[in-house]
C-alpha cells in the first residue's frame, strides 16, 4: 500500500498532460500496479480478502478523483498558455499597411462641403427615400416631365421613389425654416443609367439661398460659383451658358477652361476647350409657390461630387470610382 500512497503524491507533482497519461496507465492499464493488486485479490481469502479488496476500492476512487482534478488543471495552463502565445496587440502599427487621405470621392465631398460651409452654408443631408412630390411637383417638374420617365427613376409603390436628385432638400429646407435660408443639399441620389459617364449612384451638393424679395439676384449668384470654382480648380477660365431646369428661372450651364489641355482641344474637353462643371439659375416662382413662400427671392445650383473628382483625378471612367480595385485607388 506504501507504493500506491506514493502514486497519490506522484499524482500532484505531474507537470503535463503526457506525463499524466503515462502514470494513469501506470496505476489503472492492464499492466498497471492496481489492476495487479487486483487480481492478486484471488490468492486471498475470508477477512483478508474484504480488507485488501476495501482498501483497493478506497485507494482507486482517490486515484481517480486526484487525476481528474489534475487533468482539469493542465487543461486550463494548456490553455492559457495557448492563448497567451495567440494574443495580438491591435494598438502595433502595422508597417505594410500604406496610409491614405481616404477614397477619391469622400476627399471631394469632403473639400465641397467644407467650402461652403465656411460660406455659412448649413449642412442637409436629407432622406435618399422621397416622395414623388417632393423630388419631382414641387420643383416644377410636372406629370409630364421626360425625367419623370420609368427608365429614369427607381420608383416604390406609394408615390415613393429613391431621390433622383438632392433638389428636394431645397423644398424641406423652405418648408422648416425662415428666410433667409442658406444651405447646401448634400449625399447619394439614384437614376437608372450605367455607363462609362453615369453610374446608378452618384451624389449631388446643391446649394440654395433665399431671402427677402430683391435681396439676392442671378450677380450673387455669379459671384458665389466663380469664387467656388477659382478656389475648387485653382486659376481657370470661367464660362456661363444660358439653359434650361424646370426650378430655375433664368437657368445657366457653368464650364471652365479644359484642365487637361490648357484649352488646345483634347479628349476629354471633346476638343471644345471647356468643360461642364455645374448648373445654376434663380429659384422659379413655381418652386416658391409649392414651397409656400411669398415676396422672397433666390438661387441655387447643384453639381456633380463624381464628375468633379473626374476632373481632379483625371479619370476617364466613372465607374473605376466604384469598384474595389486597391492598385488603381493606390493611384491617386
Ligand atoms: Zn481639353
Amino acid at each position: 500500500m506504501q507504493t500506491l500512497k506514493n502514486l497519490l503524491t506522484q499524482i500532484q507533482e505531474v507537470g503535463d498532460l503526457k506525463d499524466l497519461e503515462t502514470l494513469r496507465l501506470q496505476v489503472l492499464g492492464k499492466k498497471g500496479v492496481l489492476t495487479q493488486e487486483f487480481s492478486a485479490l484471488k490468492k486471498l481469502e475470508g477477512k483478508e480478502k474484504t480488507q485488501k479488496a476495501q482498501e483497493l476500492n478506497t485507494f482507486k476512487e482517490a486515484f481517480v478523483r486526484v487525476h481528474a482534478s489534475k487533468k482539469k488543471e493542465l487543461q486550463d495552463l494548456e490553455l492559457e498558455a495557448k492563448l497567451r502565445a495567440q494574443a495580438i496587440d491591435p494598438t502595433l502599427a502595422n508597417s505594410t499597411l500604406g496610409s491614405s487621405l481616404g477614397h477619391p470621392l469622400s476627399y471631394t465631398k469632403d473639400r465641397i462641403i467644407t467650402y461652403f460651409t465656411q460660406q455659412g452654408f448649413k449642412l442637409h443631408v436629407g432622406t435618399l427615400v422621397e416622395e414623388e412630390r417632393y423630388n419631382f411637383d414641387m420643383l416644377n417638374m410636372p406629370g409630364y416631365h421626360p425625367a419623370r420617365d420609368m427608365q429614369d427613376t427607381f420608383y416604390f409603390k406609394d408615390h415613393k421613389l429613391l431621390r433622383t436628385h438632392t433638389s428636394p432638400t431645397q423644398i424641406h429646407a423652405m418648408q422648416t425654416q425662415k428666410p433667409p435660408i442658406k444651405m447646401i443639399g448634400v449625399g447619394p441620389t439614384f437614376r437608372r443609367d450605367y455607363d462609362t459617364t453615369h453610374t446608378p449612384m452618384f451624389s449631388q451638393v446643391e446649394g440654395l439661398v433665399v431671402d427677402h424679395a430683391q435681396k439676392v439676384h442671378f450677380g450673387h449668384l455669379k459671384q458665389v460659383l466663380e469664387d467656388f470654382l477659382h478656389d475648387f480648380f485653382g486659376g481657370v477660365k470661367v464660362r456661363w451658358r444660358s439653359s434650361f431646369f424646370p426650378f430655375t428661372e433664368p437657368s445657366a450651364e457653368v464650364d471652365i477652361s479644359c484642365v487637361f489641355c490648357a484649352q488646345e482641344g483634347c479628349k476629354v474637353c471633346k476638343h471644345t476647350g471647356w468643360l461642364e462643371v455645374l448648373g445654376a439659375g434663380c429659384v422659379h416662382p413655381a418652386v416658391f409657390k409649392h414651397a409656400g413662400l411669398e415676396n422672397v427671392s433666390g438661387y441655387a445650383f447643384g453639381l456633380g461630387i463624381e464628375r468633379l473628382t473626374m476632373l481632379t483625378c483625371g479619370i476617364n471612367d466613372l465607374r473605376s470610382l466604384f469598384e474595389t480595385d486597391l492598385r488603381l485607388l493606390e493611384g491617386f
